[in-house]
């Protein structure tokens, strides 16, 4: 069991993109943080570049009955769980009507139900304690509408609602629960969706105040504030960290 002392984080998707910046920033300020994917190769590239503090689990979360295990083997190795990121997801470009109820239910299960159950999980480790900050990666896709992303959409809307309904009942009990709502920043799942479709990325500049898009690591700094201390009044928000994106005309 480790030093009950030492911060113990967990990150979902924290292999690459906006996970492996959230990563970066709690390793290096020497939280330990077991990052969660289903890609042993990537998760290993991502170990190597951050160093001792970072520790990974191989877990397919859509995989719903998986989760109680994995989090019986973070308590296993860790003695307890500070932080919980839920950040792991997927996207899925479609036209509305093209879009099966496999592939809606597929994309439902990993961004939102496997959110419910980390979250669960990890709740009940906390309330041990009696404190914890849970952090979910919510979308601009739940502030305004997108075309074309129904599913995701759906999904980053119901986080929203989450996050409010979880901060309610579980801040008293001392967890804290929040969002962030990231802008549009250079990841692979951005690039996926907007090289293709130059009208859409246009779009996306023209109603961007700051007019470039953001960096993992600013999602980083972000979710290092909320996790900590500094944050300790803040519960039930949905902080968007887009460049003005989501005010813009
Ligand atoms: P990436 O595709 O780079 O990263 C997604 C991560 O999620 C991967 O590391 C992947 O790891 C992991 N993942 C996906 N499915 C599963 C699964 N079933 N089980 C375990 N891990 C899984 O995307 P981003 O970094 O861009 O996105 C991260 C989060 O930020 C997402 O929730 C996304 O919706 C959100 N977001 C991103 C924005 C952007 O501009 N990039 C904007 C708004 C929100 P592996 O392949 O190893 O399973």
């Amino acid at each position: 069991m480790g030093n009950t002392s030492q911060q113990v984080a967990i990150v979902t998707g924290g292999g690459s993109g906006i996970g492996l910046a959230i990563a970066e920033k709690f390793t290096k300020n020497g939280i330990d943080t077991v990052i969660v994917g289903r890609d042993e190769e990537k998760l290993k590239t991502a170990k190597s570049q951050l160093g001792d503090c970072c520790h990974l689990m191989i877990c397919d979360i859509s995989n719903l009955g998986s989760i109680p295990a994995l989090i019986k083997k973070v308590i296993a190795q860790f003695g307890k769980i500070d932080i919980l990121v839920n950040n792991a997801g997927i996207n899925m470009k479609k036209d509305f009507i093209e879009v099966t109820d496999e592939e809606f239910q597929r994309v439902i299960t990993t961004n939102l139900c496997s959110v419910f159950a980390m979250s669960r999980e990890v709740v009940k480790e906390m309330l041990k304690k009696g404190n914890g900050s849970i952090i979910n990666i919510s979308s601009m896709a739940a502030q305004y509408g997108l075309p074309r992303v129904i599913a995701y959409s759906a999904s980053k809307t119901a986080i929203d609602g989450m996050t409010r309904a979880m901060a309610v009942e579980l801040s008293p009990k001392g967890i804290r629960i929040n969002a962030i709502a990231p802008g549009f920043i250079e990841t692979d799942m951005t690039a996926k969706a907007l090289n293709s479709d130059p009208e859409r990325k246009q779009k996306v500049f023209a109603r961007t105040p700051m007019g470039y898009m953001g960096k993992p690591a600013d999602i980083g700094e972000a979710a290092l504030f909320l996790a900590s201390d500094a944050a300790k009044y803040i519960t039930g928000v949905v902080l968007p960290v887009d460049g003005g994106n989501s005010i813009g005309f």
